[in-house]
């Protein structure tokens, strides 16, 4: 039984993959949860009643650092977290720092980031942390904020800060593009990573692995990360899967 606890539905539907088709392939590849994530305020609603529609899906709600956002989002968000609680809302995110496409400075996007932090803390979820070209800036805004539950998603640091994060009690999400063969860094990371902090996912419809790398990725794909990083560990793939899902168990706080 296959987690993938970072998904986009509403954008590989609106890439030409049908709803039905999504959740069929996860059923006929073992894939027995997922989580839709939310970007921006215009898929609060979307994202929330998409996870109504599937008890399989869970979901979060947040503003990514590239998200275009108005002043009152946050206080919008904060509504709609507490509207939630009690459904399959499980974090806040995704929401951090991206210092590649820069669409913020970064003051603005680390005041927006530690917003949710606050929110997702005061709810008692999850932080679903996306970090690109920023990991000091992530590293030092978590240690200042210390949340409990975080989920640091794709991740795409080096080994040794993989480790620190784990260190610090928290969950680090390997996509697909731990299987590309020039990822060393990765596939360092994935060994080093105590089992009880990994967890994996697609984020499609991006970065699908290998041997779908290409093609736009589906929540099933996931499969293809889990067998790679199985045998990177030299572990059995069942057990690792067993692991992850009691990882995931133990962040959402409810034994799946
Ligand atoms: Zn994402």
């Amino acid at each position: 039984m296959f987690i993938d606890t970072h998904a986009h539905f509403d954008i590989c539907m609106a890439d030409g993959y049908t709803e039905e088709n999504l959740l069929l392939k996860m059923k006929e590849s073992n894939v027995e949860y997922s989580v839709q994530i939310g970007v921006d305020r215009n898929d609060f609603l979307l994202t929330s009643e998409f996870a109504s529609r599937h008890e399989n899906v869970f979901f979060t709600l947040g503003i990514h650092p590239s998200s275009s956002f108005e002043d009152d989002d946050i206080a919008c968000l904060e509504n709609m977290v507490s509207e939630n609680k009690n459904s399959r809302l499980i974090g806040v995110g995704e929401t951090g720092l991206d210092y590649h496409w820069m669409e913020h400075e970064k003051n603005i996007q680390i005041d927006l980031f530690e917003k949710q932090i606050d929110i997702a803390v005061k709810n008692d979820l999850a932080v679903i942390v996306h970090s690109r070209d920023a990991m000091d800036d992530t590293i030092a805004v978590l240690k200042n904020m210390h949340p409990e539950k975080v989920i640091i998603h794709c991740f795409s640091g080096n080994p040794e800060e993989a480790e620190m994060l784990a260190g610090m009690g928290y969950f680090i999400s390997f996509a697909g593009n731990l299987t590309y063969k020039k990822a060393d860094n990765l596939h360092e990371a994935v060994k080093r990573v105590p089992v009880d902090n990994l967890l994996f996912e697609t984020d499609c419809p991006y970065l699908a692995p290998v041997p779908e790398r290409g093609k736009k990725n589906r929540p099933d794909f996931v499969v293809y990360t889990y067998r790679f990083a199985a045998e990177m560990r030299n572990m059995d793939v069942g057990k690792l899967c067993e692991t992850v899902k009691n990882n995931f168990s133990r962040l959402i706080s409810k034994q799946l």
